[in-house]
């Protein structure tokens, strides 16, 4: 049995990232994972994920944007790993919209580079686009795509290469303070001592953090592939860019370059509007009424699209109910550090995460401003 500074619980996209922060900067890390390494059942699967910097969700945000992007750029350089891609994106829908007038505020209170585009300008621009006459877009050249197992990959893998202790098929059973401080953690297999506990358990959440009062909803999430009728052509990343796509009645779906070559299809999704599971519980299976479902609203945005259905696979969201995330010091028990309710936009914070939990973790502060993502806003607990 090792010795160790700090056990991370949860594998997944924060739980790797902040594994390879803490190794990094020389803690002596034992990491826990339930499933195998970048696996499917949890919430970081499916190849490809949003980023943009232009955030609809709150300006808060974009401090953290801008410090991930880096690290993007960090962790493409040291794993040689193809993790990040920029296509550029677009978010459209009415002025007024959320998608819209969010996305505006966020870049003209922090002065990021994009442009506005009525409907005209926007099917010039992206000639697979096709918006109403009262649609408007902005673009953001900063917009594009990580690669969520890809990602996970390379943090174990500079996480294992710093020295970091990495258990797989090993869920954590139980787990307690120590009376001198620390704690001790149980799995099947053994008993794990270490100064510092950090759970980052993304859908698992409502099982494994129940103390933090934060009442969770996990939420069936489906993604769809298909192959556009005229060929990629038209829609490789070249030409076609990730797009966020409100209409009137404040339904988001959004999309994808074709990015796994000729017959890998392109990946659009509805965000949000799941129905609420549990890990165990999830049908995963997609039927046919859903993939007809996500057929007609393409088809109402992209004239290339649906073209053939080729694939849909399930996914899961941990919703907060202001869809901000919790990461903080857990309020209750001074040792531990937690991460969860990413709500479905958590993956382009995956490194600034990572970096924020091994701050947390060994100094119990951070320059990253975290204060919005508290649990007690949701909870009533106080620190
Ligand atoms: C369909 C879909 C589309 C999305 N699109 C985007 C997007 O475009 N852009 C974006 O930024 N975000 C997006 N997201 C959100 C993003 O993917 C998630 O916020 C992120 O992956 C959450 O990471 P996590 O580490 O919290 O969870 P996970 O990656 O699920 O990790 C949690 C880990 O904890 C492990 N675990 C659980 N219990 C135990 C235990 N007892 N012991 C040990 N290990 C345990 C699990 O096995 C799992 O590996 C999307 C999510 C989905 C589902």
């Amino acid at each position: 049995m090792g010795v160790y500074d700090v056990i991370v619980v949860g594998l997944g996209g924060m739980g790797s990232a902040a594994a390879y922060h803490l190794a990094a900067r020389g803690v002596r890390v034992l990491g826990l994972e339930k499933f195998g390494p970048a696996h499917d059942r949890g919430a970081s699967h499916g190849g490809s994920r949003i980023t943009r910097q232009s955030y609809f969700e709150s300006p808060s945000y974009v401090p953290l944007l801008l410090r991930s992007y880096e690290l993007f750029d960090g962790l493409a350089r040291d794993s040689g790993r193809d993790v990040i891609t920029l296509t550029g994106g677009v978010m459209v829908g009415r002025p007024d919209s959320l998608t819209v007038s969010g996305s505006r505020r966020s870049a003209e209170q922090w002065g990021l580079a994009h442009e506005m585009l009525d409907a005209a300008e926007l099917r010039r621009r992206f000639p697979t686009l096709n918006p109403e006459p009262d649609e408007v877009a902005l673009y953001e050249a900063k917009a594009g795509f990580v690669r969520p197992e890809a990602t996970v990959s390379a943090h174990l893998e500079l996480a294992a290469r710093a020295g970091a202790d990495l258990r797989f098929e090993e869920p954590m059973a139980s787990w307690h303070e120590l009376p001198g401080g620390g704690v001790r953690v149980e799995t099947a297999a053994g008993s794990y001592e270490a100064g510092r506990l950090v759970i980052t358990p993304g859908p698992w959440a409502p099982q494994l953090l129940a103390d933090l009062g934060v009442p969770f909803i996990i939420e069936r999430q489906v993604q769809y592939w298909f192959q556009p009728a005229g060929g990629v052509g038209p829609f490789l990343p070249e030409r076609h860019p990730i797009y966020i796509w409100e209409d009137a009645t404040g339904r988001q779906i959004y999309g994808f370059p074709a990015i796994d070559g000729p017959d890998g299809g392109a990946k659009v999704a509805f965000f949000r509007g799941g129905s609420p599971t549990t890990p165990e519980t999830i049908d995963r299976e997609v039927h046919d009424d859903e993939v007809r479902a996500m057929a007609d609203r393409t088809r109402h945005h992209l004239p290339g699209l649906p073209g053939t259905f080729l694939r849909a696979k399930t996914c899961l969201y941990s919703n907060t109910p202001d869809e901000h995330f919790v990461i903080a010091q857990h309020p209750a028990h001074d040792a531990v550090t937690v991460a969860c309710g990413f709500s479905g936009h958590g993956f382009k914070f995956v490194p600034v995460v990572g970096e924020i939990l091994a701050d947390l973790a060994t100094a119990g502060t951070t320059r990253h401003p975290i204060d919005l993502f508290h649990p007690s806003r949701l909870s009533g607990v106080t620190s």
